[in-house]
């Protein structure tokens, strides 16, 4: 559990005044244990059972502020929805094709390759974009005991 990741999120919005509703803190709570790196919806689910009342707005909302005070990123990948993890070092990511799994690996920032491409195309670069795709050892257990016996292929895009 990382509870003290939570805590330093509770001081911090207590410190700039901003109120910590039950639903912002389930929100917080879920990002800061997770490893799932859940999109909105997901988040939304896991938690109607807590607040029935709670609408897919307030998830967004939350999520909002929550990255507005730099305790979690939005990660987006061309068309699908974004996905959310707590703020942590610099990682990358490793994605399953078959099931959308994310999970991350720590390698060092790859600066050298915008630096490149900054001096090759005269661009100011900002950022670049790097995953790893590839089968998770859950669908690969599975396809190895014939669980599945239609396996997607994976798809690049
Ligand atoms: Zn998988
Ligand atoms: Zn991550």
């Amino acid at each position: 559990m990382d509870q003290h990741r939570v805590m330093e999120g509770v001081k911090s919005f207590k410190k700039n005044g901003i109120r910590i509703t039950p639903q912002r803190m389930a929100i917080m709570e879920y990002l800061a244990t997770t490893e799932s790196h859940p999109t909105a919806d997901e988040i939304f689910k896991s938690l109607t059972n807590k607040f029935p009342n709670m609408s897919n707005g307030t998830v967004y909302n939350n999520l909002k502020c929550l990255k507005k005070y730099g305790f979690i990123k939005e990660l987006s990948f061309g068309q699908s929805s974004s996905r959310y993890e707590w703020k942590t070092s610099f990682h990358y990511h490793v994605i399953c094709t078959s099931c959308g799994k994310m999970r991350d690996f720590n390698y060092p920032e790859l600066k050298e390759v915008e630096q490149f491409a900054k001096i090759k195309s005269g661009f100011e670069v900002s950022r670049h974009l790097f995953e790893i795709h590839g089968i998770c050892p859950d669908c690969h257990n599975k396809t190895q005991n014939g669980e599945m016996d239609d396996p997607l292929l994976p798809t690049f895009y």
